[in-house]
């Protein structure tokens, strides 16, 4: 472990100590992932890895987070990149959300994600936020989670006594709560090869551009002659996690995207407990989640 310690000049204080906002930490800077994983290993309660910074440097600053240590993990070689393999799409952890909107391979092979991007706050936070610490982060009114869902994507985790693999739906647990281990990190997310006739489409309202959803949805379709054979329907903005849809996805099956809405949209209504926020009210999600459906079965009618 070679810890990289800031000049003192340049540490972090206490407030009002040099005009810093956030609290006093160490800041340390491995060179590999098992040196990432041996800091994290020994002391996971008091420290933080440190990715695009968009959502932890936001958080000490206000000092909701007092870590003792942060562990910068950019630069980290074996969390970056964009490869295929027999058409799956491996993405590192460190990939950042601008890429995700230029990368070939995401619109070749992922197009949701490329799709999604863009409604992610504004381009500066674009440019730092990741994908890792995005779905690490867990915030449920996020657009990557729900993609990561919708996708059927596989999350790739290390810790020091090895690795697994966690499907994104079994992943998310609650507001923030994802099924991370103390000591384990997340190293890539895979998104499986896209189904024959499978298509995407990204929808969400929000009071501004840029600002967090008040609902959202990320949804896939797999058309076969001009029906509806499979669907993943998944929201974001409206409850503790990503919410899927399946009362209404089975009420897609077998229907043609102009036949479906009435019924998909009664089954929706009926399954969806939305909670509610400062923003919106759960009526009002629950009458947005409809409007989002009809909108992409509209969407895939004419694509
Ligand atoms: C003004 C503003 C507006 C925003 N708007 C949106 C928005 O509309 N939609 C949206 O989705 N996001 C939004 N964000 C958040 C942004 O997308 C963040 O980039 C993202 O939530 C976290 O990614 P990060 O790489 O910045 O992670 P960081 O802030 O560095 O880390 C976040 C958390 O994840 C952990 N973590 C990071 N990487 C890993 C990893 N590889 N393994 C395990 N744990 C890890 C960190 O320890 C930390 O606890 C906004 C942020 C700001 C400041």
């Amino acid at each position: 472990m070679r810890p990289f310690l800031l000049k003192p000049e340049h540490q972090a204080t206490g407030a009002g100590e040099a005009g810093l906002k956030a609290p006093r930490f160490r800041y340390l800077k491995p060179h590999s992932l098992a040196e990432a994983l041996d800091m994290l290993g020994g002391n996971a309660s008091g420290t933080r890895l440190l990715a695009g910074g968009q959502s932890l440097v936001p958080a000490l600053n206000m000092r909701l987070l007092e870590p003792e240590a942060l562990i910068d993990i950019n630069g980290l070689g074996e969390l970056t990149g964009i490869t295929e393999r027999g058409g799956a799409l491996i993405l590192g952890a460190l990939t950042r959300h601008a890429e995700l909107i230029s990368s070939p391979l995401v619109a070749k092979f992922a197009p949701l994600l490329a799709k999604a991007a863009p409604f992610i706050a504004h381009a500066a936070i674009r440019n730092r936020g990741t994908l890792g610490g995005s779905l690490a982060h867990a915030d449920p009114a996020a657009e990557l989670p729900a993609c990561a869902v919708a996708l059927d994507a596989e999350i790739h985790l290390a810790s020091r006594t090895g690795r697994r693999r966690v499907k994104a739906r079994d992943f998310f647990i609650g507001i923030y709560q994802t099924v991370l281990a103390p000591g384990e990190i997340l190293v890539a997310v895979e998104i499986p090869a896209s189904r024959p006739g499978q298509k995407n489409v990204f929808l969400e309202l929000a009071r501004r551009q840029g600002d967090y959803a008040l609902c959202g949805l990320a949804f896939t379709a797999e058309i076969k002659a001009e029906t509806i054979a499979d669907s993943r329907a998944v929201y974001f903005g409206i409850g503790a996690k990503p919410v899927e849809a399946q009362k209404a996805e089975a009420a897609l099956k077998g229907k043609t995207p102009l036949d479906a809405p009435d019924a998909a949209c009664a089954a929706l209504a009926a399954e969806l407990a939305p909670l509610g926020d400062f923003n919106a009210g759960a009526d009002m999600k629950r009458h947005l989640a409809q409007v989002l459906l009809r909108r992409a079965l509209g969407q895939l009618a004419v694509s």
